[in-house]
């Protein structure tokens, strides 16, 4: 029998931006389900909680019916396994992400030769962006709108009220 293939989307996702969910879209249209899974690293300094990133994430997803949303702690290989998913999905943006991707992969192909992972290439309008540029404009005054969903947007406005003017 063939069972309904699960693949798992892991990141931190701190927070969600169009890229993420350029990538997300794209694994849609291709596996049966795909978990966005957000990894919970205590020892990673994040801007939005765990919870946070889940409903940002759930709100900006809710359009693909074939995606939910998650957080896993501890290995991911673990995870897929009690998911019984064995597939991992990655973006790309860039060659230097590739080293990076790369490396990760053989390391899970190592510790779990089942698991495979798929990479898919984002579209060349998001080849720039990543959570952290995001957070760092943002901070600084800089204009992100159009760069992730409006949930998002709304949350760092909140976080971060726009700055007046020089007295
Ligand atoms: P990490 O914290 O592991 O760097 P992120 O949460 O930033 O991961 O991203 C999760 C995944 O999404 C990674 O595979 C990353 O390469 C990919 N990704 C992040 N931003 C983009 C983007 N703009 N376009 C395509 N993929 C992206």
């Amino acid at each position: 029998m063939k069972h309904a293939v699960c693949a798992v989307y892991p990141g931190s996702f701190d927070p969600i931006t169009n890229g993420h969910i350029y990538i997300a879209g794209r694994a849609a249209a291709i596996f049966d389900e795909v978990r966005v899974s957000i990894l919970v690293n205590p020892q990673k300094r994040s801007m939005f909680s765990v919870e946070e990133r889940q409903m940002m994430a759930r709100e900006a997803l809710s359009y693909l019916p074939n995606v939910t949303v998650d957080h896993f702690e501890g290995l991911l290989i673990d995870y897929l396994r009690q998911l019984k998913s064995r597939v991992i999905i990655r973006g790309l943006r860039a060659m230097s992400d590739f080293e990076y991707e790369f490396q990760m992969a053989l390391m899970n192909r190592q510790l779990a030769p089942e698991i495979e992972t798929f990479f898919i290439v984002t579209d060349p309008k998001y080849s720039y962006l990543s959570s952290s540029s995001i957070r760092d404009i943002f901070q600084f005054g800089g204009i992100v709108q159009d760069m992730v969903p409006p949930g998002v947007f709304r949350r760092l406005r909140d976080r971060f009220p726009p700055r007046r003017s020089c007295p």
